[in-house]
C-alpha cells in the first residue's frame, strides 16, 4: 500500500505540519500531509489509484486472454489463420503441427502432437488420404468439444480427382488462389463464433486479405493470358493440379499428385524429353525438397541442352524457422508467379 498512517512523532524530520495526526504518502511523492490536506489528498489518491487499477483492466480487455487454441496441420492454414486474427485481441494460441520439413504424406503425429491436437479449440486439417490418422484423434476427442475445419470438406465437389487414384481426391487443395478464398472464409467465420466479441475485425482482415488473394488470382491469369507458352513439363510429383486447372495450363508430370515414388521409369523420362521438344519449352520444373535429378535426366534426353530446371514451391516443406524468417502464403505464391513467368515465356 502507498499510504502509511501515522503518528507525527514517527515522522517529525519530514512533517512540517502541526496536526497530531497526517498521512504520509509515498506515491506518487513521499510528502507529508496534515489533516487539513486530506480532503485534497483523498480525491487525488482515489485519482491515482483509479488509474493504477484501470489502466491494467483496460489492458487486458484489449489483450484478453481467451485461451483459444488453435491447430493448424499445415503451413497454409497456419498462415490464414494469422492473417485473419491480425493483431490477435483474444490472444488466440495458435500452432503449426508439420513444421520440420516433413511433407504431410509421410506425417505420423507422435503421441505430444496427439496430446496437443486434443487440447485445441479449433483444429484444421487437410482431410485427404494422407490424414487418416486424423479420424482417430477425433473420434478420441468426440464430437462437440473440438470445431473442425477440413479442407476437403469445404472444397466438397469441388476437390479435384486424383490422377489414376479413383478413390482418392487431390489433397493440394491449398495451391489454387480460388480455394485459398473459400478457406479462408470458413475459417473467418469459425473465429468469429468462437470470439463474437472480434467478429468485426475478423471480418476486416478477411475482407482485406480476400483482395489480396483475388489481386493475385488477376494477375496470374493476366501472366498465362500473355505467355508465350500455356504448358509445363514436370520432373519430379506433381501437386499443382489446382494450379493448372484454375489457368488451363497442360502440365505432364513424371508421377502424378505427391506419388511416393521416387525413380521415373526409362519410358517415362523418354515420353517428358519427347514433350518438351515437342512443345517447344524452356524449362523443367521441379518441387521444394526435390533434388532436380529427374528434371535434369529429362533435359539431357531431350534435343536441346539448353534447357533450365526451375522450382515451383509447393509450401510442403515449410518448417517452423522459415515461418520464424517471415515465410507467408501470398510471398510464396508471389514468388512462384516469377518462377511461372519464366517458365511459360
Ligand atoms: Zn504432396
Amino acid at each position: 500500500m502507498p499510504i502509511i498512517h501515522h503518528t507525527r512523532a514517527r515522522c517529525v524530520k519530514k512533517c512540517v505540519f502541526d496536526a497530531p495526526a497526517h498521512v504520509y504518502v509515498y506515491f506518487p511523492l513521499p510528502i507529508c500531509y496534515n489533516s487539513y490536506g486530506m480532503k485534497k489528498t483523498a480525491a487525488l489518491l482515489l485519482v491515482l489509484l483509479l488509474a493504477v487499477y484501470l489502466l491494467p483492466a483496460k489492458g487486458t480487455k484489449e489483450a484478453q486472454d481467451t485461451g483459444i487454441r488453435i491447430m493448424a496441420t499445415i503451413f497454409p492454414e497456419y498462415d490464414w489463420v494469422r492473417e485473419i486474427l491480425g493483431g490477435n485481441p483474444a490472444g488466440m494460441k495458435l500452432s503449426l503441427l508439420l513444421d520440420s520439413g516433413a511433407d504431410l504424406h509421410n506425417f505420423q503425429p507422435t503421441a505430444d502432437d496427439m496430446v496437443a491436437i486434443s487440447s485445441s479449440d479449433v483444429f484444421i486439417y487437410v482431410g485427404g488420404e494422407s490424414d487418416e490418422w486424423v479420424d482417430d484423434i477425433l473420434k478420441r476427442v468426440g464430437s462437440g468439444k473440438m470445431k473442425t475445419i477440413s479442407l476437403l470438406d469445404i472444397l466438397g465437389d469441388r476437390a479435384m480427382e486424383e490422377e489414376h487414384d479413383h478413390d482418392g481426391h487431390d489433397e493440394h487443395v491449398w495451391l489454387s488462389l480460388r480455394n485459398a478464398s473459400v478457406f479462408c472464409t470458413e475459417i473467418a467465420r469459425v473465429l468469429s463464433e468462437l470470439d463474437p466479441q472480434n467478429a468485426q475485425l475478423y471480418a476486416r482482415n478477411l475482407d482485406s486479405y480476400l483482395k489480396k488473394l483475388s489481386a493475385l488470382d488477376a494477375e496470374y491469369s493476366q501472366t498465362v493470358e500473355n505467355a508465350r507458352f500455356k504448358a509445363m513439363v514436370f520432373g519430379d510429383r506433381f501437386p499443382f493440379a489446382y494450379l493448372a486447372a484454375d489457368y488451363g495450363l497442360e502440365c505432364h508430370a513424371a508421377f502424378s499428385g505427391c506419388s511416393a515414388e521416387t525413380e521415373a521409369s526409362f519410358e517415362t523420362i523418354a515420353s517428358l524429353s519427347a514433350k518438351l521438344d515437342e512443345l517447344g519449352l524452356g524449362c523443367v520444373m521441379a518441387i521444394d525438397g526435390s533434388d532436380g535429378k529427374i528434371a535434369r535426366t529429362i533435359i539431357r534426353n531431350s534435343g536441346s541442352q539448353d534447357r533450365r530446371v526451375l522450382v515451383l514451391d509447393s509450401m510442403q516443406s515449410v518448417t517452423s524457422a522459415d515461418v520464424k524468417a517471415g515465410s507467408t502464403y501470398l510471398g510464396i505464391v508471389e514468388k512462384n508467379l516469377g518462377v511461372l513467368s519464366e517458365a511459360l515465356n
